[in-house]
C-alpha cells in the first residue's frame, strides 16, 4: 500500500496511543472491575507481535485490534478478558506466536477465545458460509461459555465491514453477502440490535450502491418536513409530560435504509409509502426501576389522550417482554397530517437492553465480585436462546434435523473444514470417517498441533490432523476404539481385506512348496495338513501360513503321498470338467462358457454387474458379451436383457454364481414415523449386528415422515431378505425392501 508522505512513524505512534488511550477511557468510565493491567499488557503484546504490518487501508495493523476492542466494550459492553482477547485476536493468525504463546503470557480463558477466533476465521465464515452454517450453530452450542468467541467475531466483523471501502470490489460484494446473510441474523439472535442495523445497512450499502445512495438521499431531502411535523407532533404530548414532571427526551429515529428497502421490495410500495419511516420514541429516566413499568402505562394515557390511538396496534412487552428480554409499550396513533405514528415508550434501562442486547445489564450491576457469574448467566440466556430459535427469526438457525443425532461432536481439519462426529470419536474415527485410505494408513494425529494416540477421544473445536504412514496396516485391536458406525464398517471390510490378502500369500507359499518339493495337490493332502496343524479349515490354514504361523516343512506331508487325478478347487476355468452346462432356463440361446464370479476381483475382473438390473448372488443371471468382449452380468428376468436377447442372442452366456463376497450392491428403501435413535437403530442392525458393508445412505425427514435410501454390498439375496425383515421391527419403521 502506498502511504501519505506527510505520516511520519512518529505521528503514527501518537495515532495508535490515541487510539488506545480511548479504548481505555471508555473502559474506565464502565461498571467493570478496572483491570488495566492485563490489558494493557495485551496491547503491548498485539502491538509488537503486529509491527511494521499494514492494513489494506495503509493504517498500521494494530489499529484493527485497538477498533475491534473498542466496540467490544463500548457496543457489546464486555469486560477486560474479551477486551484483551479482542487485541489479540489476529495474533495467532497473522503472526508467529502461538496460542502456546497466549497461554503462557495471558492464561487459559484469553487462550482459549483467541484460540477459537482463529479456528473460526477460516472454514465457517470463509467460502462455504451458506453450507456451513448448521454446523456453525452445532458449533456454537457446544462452545459453551466462550459465546464470547462469537461476540468478538462479531465486533471483529464489524469493524471490517466499517473499513470494507479500501477492499477490492469482487471482494466486497462476497462480504457483505455473507455479512446479511450470516452476521446480521446473528446480530439480531443476540440481541445485539444497533449492530445489527449496521451490519444491515453497511451490507446494503455495498450489495446495492445506488439504490444505497438514492435512499440517503431522499431521507435527506424529506428531512426538513419530517421534523416540522415532528414538532406539530410532539408538542402537545411534550406539555403533558413536562406536567407530569418527567425527566425525558422524544426523539424521533429515521428507520434504516435498509429496512426502508426491505419495505419498498416486500409491499412493492414507492418510498414516499413507508409511512413509519420513522418511530417516535420517549425515553424516560426513573430512579426506581419497579416503577418503570406504571410510569411506561402513565406516558400511554396522556399520548392516547392527545392523539387517536390505532386499535390493533398497540404492543405490550412489558408484561412479557421478549425473549431477548426486549422491555417496551409500543402504541400507533394518528398524527395531525393523518398518518399514523409509532410511539415506542421505554425507561433508560429499557432503552439500553433495547439498543445493545443483554450488553446493557453491565450499565446497571452495582457492587463487585460478580462479573464471571453475571456474564455465566448472561451467556447461558444467549445459548438457550440459541437452542431454540423463534419463528421467523434466523432462518438458518431453524432449518435444522438434529434430533437424529443424540450428541455430536464438531472437529476442525487443518484446512478449517468442519466435520460432525458423535461423542466419544477417535482420532481414527475421523480418518476412517474421511477416506477408507486413511484410516487403514493412520498412525497417529495432530490435535491443536499436539501428537496424540489414534484412540484419543476429540472435543468438540479440536482441530485435527491425520498423520498416516504408508507401511501401517489395519489391526484387529482398532476396533476397541472406533465408535463410529462409519468408522466400523470400514475398519472390519479393510480387516476382511486384509486377512484375505494373507490368505492369498499363504496359498501362494503352500502351492510353490508343493511344487518345489514335487507333492502333488490333492484335498487329502490338504485335509491332512489342515488336522495336523489343528487349523479350522483351508483359510485358517493358509492365514496361519501367510502369517508366518506355521514354517511348512517335508516332514509335516509325510506318509501320505498319492498319487492320481487331482484337480484345483481354486480354479473353474482350467477345469477339464464342464461343470453343470446346459442346465439354464435360456439354454438354447446360451453358450456353454462359464462365468464366475470369484472372490477376489483380482486377475478375474472381465465381467461386470448390469446397472439396470443390479444382480446379485442368488438371483438367476445370464452374461452379456459386449463389443469390447466384456461380459454384463443381467438379472434372467431384466428387460433390457430382454430386448439384448432378441437381436443378439448369439452373444449371450451362462453365468453361475461360485462364491460368497461383499461386493454386490442392493438398493434398500425404508419408510417410517421419525422418531429419535431411528437411525442409530438401523445403522446398529447394518454394522453392528450383521456385519454388512454400507456404502451410501441417504436420509430425509419431512414433517415427521422419514425416509432413508441404503446402498449396501452384500453377498446374496438371503443378506437382503434378512435385513429387510430385521429392520421392518425396529419401532416406526412401517416397510423396508429392496429396490430395483
Ligand atoms: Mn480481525
Amino acid at each position: 500500500m502506498v502511504q501519505n508522505s506527510n505520516i511520519t512513524p512518529e505521528t503514527e505512534d501518537q495515532m495508535i496511543d490515541q487510539a488506545y488511550q480511548n479504548l481505555l477511557n471508555i473502559y474506565l468510565s464502565s461498571n467493570h472491575r478496572k483491570k488495566v493491567e492485563i490489558i494493557d499488557k495485551a496491547f503491548k503484546f498485539a502491538r509488537e507481535a503486529h509491527q511494521g504490518i499494514r492494513r489494506r487501508s495503509g493504517e498500521p495493523y494494530i489499529m484493527h485490534p485497538i477498533a475491534v476492542a473498542t466496540i467490544v466494550i463500548q457496543e457489546i459492553g464486555l469486560g477486560s478478558t474479551s477486551i484483551s482477547a479482542a487485541l489479540l485476536h489476529d495474533v495467532v493468525e497473522d503472526t508467529d506466536y502461538t496460542v502456546e504463546d497466549i497461554e503462557a503470557q495471558f492464561g487459559k480463558k484469553i487462550a482459549r477465545i483467541v484460540d477459537g477466533l482463529t479456528k473460526i476465521s477460516g472454514g465457517i465464515f470463509g467460502d462455504k458460509a451458506s453450507v456451513q452454517a448448521e454446523n456453525f450453530r452445532k458449533l456454537l452450542l457446544t462452545m459453551g461459555e466462550d459465546i464470547r468467541v462469537v461476540l468478538i467475531k462479531m465486533a471483529d466483523r464489524l469493524h471490517n465491514m466499517r473499513t470494507l471501502e479500501s477492499m477490492p470490489t469482487n471482494k466486497q460484494y462476497k462480504i457483505a453477502g455473507e455479512t446479511l446473510y450470516i452476521y446480521a441474523p446473528l446480530a439480531h439472535r443476540l440481541g445485539l440490535y444497533t449492530i445489527k442495523t449496521e451490519l444491515e445497512d453497511l451490507s446494503f450499502k455495498y450489495n446495492h450502491p445506488a439504490e444505497y445512495q438514492r435512499i440517503k438521499e431522499q431521507i435527506s431531502a424529506s428531512e426538513e418536513s419530517r421534523n416540522e411535523l415532528f414538532a406539530r407532533f410532539s408538542a402537545p404530548i411534550r406539555e403533558r409530560l413536562d406536567n407530569m414532571g418527567l425527566k425525558y427526551e422524544f426523539n424521533t429515529r429515521v428507520k434504516s435504509c435498509y429496512s426502508i428497502w426491505n419495505k419498498m421490495q416486500t409491499k412493492r410500495i414507492p418510498f414516499e409509502e413507508v409511512y413509519d419511516l420513522y418511530a417516535a420514541r420517549i425515553v424516560f429516566d426513573c430512579e426506581n426501576e419497579s416503577m418503570a413499568k406504571r410510569l411506561c402505562w402513565n406516558i400511554y394515557n396522556e399520548v392516547t389522550e392527545v392523539y387517536i390511538k390505532h386499535p390493533d396496534r398497540v404492543r405490550d412487552w412489558l408484561t412479557t417482554p421478549k425473549v431477548n428480554q426486549y422491555q417496551a409499550l409500543h402504541v400507533t396513533v394518528m398524527g395531525p397530517d393523518g398518518n399514523w405514528v409509532e410511539v415506542q415508550i421505554r425507561s433508560r434501562k429499557m432503552d439500553e437492553i433495547a439498543e445493545r442486547g443483554f450488553a446493557a445489564h453491565w450499565k446497571y450491576k452495582i457492587g463487585e465480585g460478580e462479573e464471571e457469574e453475571e456474564l455465566t448467566q448472561w451467556l447461558s440466556t444467549i445459548t438457550d436462546i440459541l437452542k431454540e430459535p423463534e419463528p421467523n427469526a434466523v432462518d438458518f438457525l431453524d432449518t435444522i434435523k438434529l434430533n437424529l443425532f443424540a450428541s455430536e461432536i464438531v472437529v476442525f481439519t487443518p484446512k478449517g473444514e468442519t466435520m460432525s462426529l458423535p461423542k466419544g470419536a477417535s482420532i481414527l474415527d475421523l480418518a476412517f470417517t474421511l477416506h477408507t485410505d486413511l484410516g487403514t494408513h493412520c498412525i497417529a494425529g495432530k490435535v491443536n498441533h499436539k501428537l496424540r494416540p489414534l484412540s484419543y477421544k476429540m472435543a468438540s473445536g479440536d482441530q485435527v490432523e491425520i498423520l498416516t504412514s504408508n507401511s501401517q496396516t489395519p489391526k484387529a485391536d482398532w476396533e476397541k476404539f472406533v465408535v463410529t458406525a462409519k468408522g466400523k464398517t470400514r475398519l472390519r471390510a479393510a480387516l476382511r481385506h486384509q486377512r484375505r490378502l494373507v490368505i492369498e500369500e499363504g496359498e501362494r507359499l503352500f502351492m510353490d512348496f508343493l511344487d518345489k518339493h514335487n507333492i502333488q495337490f490333492s484335498n487329502e493332502v490338504l485335509s491332512l495338513i489342515i488336522g495336523r496343524q489343528h487349523a479350522s479349515g483351508k483359510e485358517e490354514l493358509f492365514f496361519m501360513i501367510g502369517n508366518e504361523e506355521i514354517i511348512l516343512n517335508e516332514e509335516m506331508f509325510k506318509g501320505k503321498e498319492q498319487g492320481g487325478r487331482f484337480y484345483w478347487w481354486r480354479n473353474p476355468f482350467k477345469s477339464k470338467e464342464d461343470p453343470k452346462s446346459t442346465t439354464s432356463k435360456a439354454a438354447d440361446a446360451i453358450d456353454t462358457k462359464a462365468i464366475y464370479c470369484l472372490k477376489t476381483s483380482d486377475g478375474v475382473s472381465n465381467y461386470q454387474i448390469a446397472s439396470c438390473c443390479h444382480p446379485i448372488p442368488g438371483d438367476d443371471t445370464v452374461g452379456f458379451v459386449t463389443d469390447s468382449g466384456k461380459v454384463v452380468v443381467h438379472k434372467m428376468d431384466c428387460p433390457t436383457l430382454a430386448r439384448l436377447k432378441a437381436s443378439y442372442g448369439s452373444r449371450l452366456v451362462q453365468t453361475q454364481w461360485e462364491d460368497h463376497s461383499d461386493r454386490f450392491l442392493a438398493s434398500i428403501h425404508i419408510e417410517g414415523i421419525d422418531q429419535k435413535g431411528i437411525l442409530q437403530s438401523i445403522v446398529n442392525i447394518i454394522s453392528t449386528n450383521m456385519s454388512i458393508n454400507m456404502k451410501k445412505m441417504n436420509v430425509t425427514s419431512d414433517q415427521g415422515v422419514f425416509n432413508c435410501d441404503l446402498d449396501v454390498l452384500i453377498s446374496d439375496t438371503t443378506v437382503v431378505t434378512n435385513l429387510c425383515r430385521e429392520i421392518k421391527k425396529i419401532k416406526g419403521i412401517n416397510s423396508a425392501s429392496r429396490r430395483n
